[in-house]
């Protein structure tokens, strides 16, 4: 999973980023408002943590922004003890949960866990993903169909991980680049066309009847 962090004490988003990177999380930093809406419009995020005071645009405003592109992508807002009407104004606007600061990392933890289960149907616990005739074990990098089962390298276990968390849509390479190799990296399209042909080879090595797409001119989607 990929975190988006928008929070402007940097004190706070240097911890808040090392204690997700622990948990084997990825995670960005966005200092402003402005930044993160510009992070999370990129589409490669699976849960926001999203302070409310923020120079350049508020939290709320960046929420409704989100919500407005059309984004489902779920927002823990963070919120000062004094902003507590801001709390209820964050989830009117489209927030799925806050947290009062200060607040315990074990809770964030345990919230951001509970919205990336949401959103994922991934089975407590087993860190299993299923999408048609597939299961994807994204701890024990084992993709299964039915009676056969073959391993993945990490690389591969992430793209198919992405393509199931986003199998209503068609993925460009761009946001796989992003979601796979970071913002920074030298990544190109072919990289991503060389793990789509791996992973192909595996489904039908599996007998899975889930296919992955080329959208000519725009990117893959799973079926
Ligand atoms: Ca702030």
């Amino acid at each position: 999973m990929r975190i988006l962090v928008v929070e402007d004490e940097i004190h706070l988003a240097e911890a808040l980023s090392h204690i997700l990177k622990k948990n084997n999380y990825s995670v960005d930093v966005a200092n402003d408002g402005e930044a993160g809406l510009d992070n999370v419009l990129s589409g490669i995020y699976d849960v926001i943590v999203l302070d409310i005071m923020l120079p350049k645009m508020d939290g709320i405003t960046v929420i409704k922004q989100i919500r407005r592109e059309g984004f489902d992508t779920p927002v823990i807002l963070l919120t000062a003890k004094s902003e507590i009407s801001d709390k209820i104004l964050g989830l009117d606007s489209g927030a799925d949960d806050y947290l009062a600061k200060p607040f315990n990392t074990e809770e964030l933890l345990a919230r951001i866990r509970a919205l990336g289960r949401r959103r994922g149907e991934i089975t407590a616990n087993t860190n299993t993903l299923s999408c048609g005739d597939i299961s994807l074990n994204t701890s024990a990098l084992k993709l299964s169909s039915g009676a056969h089962e073959i391993s993945l390298t990490l690389k591969e276990c992430e793209l198919l991980e992405y393509l199931i968390l986003h199998k209503e849509m068609v993925c460009s390479k761009e946001q796989i680049i992003e979601k796979l190799w970071g913002f920074d990296s030298d990544a190109e399209a072919n990289h991503v066309e060389v793990y789509v042909s791996f992973l192909r080879k595996k489904l039908a090595f599996v007998n899975s009847k889930v296919a992955i797409n080329t959208v000519r001119g725009v990117g893959y989607s799973l079926t």
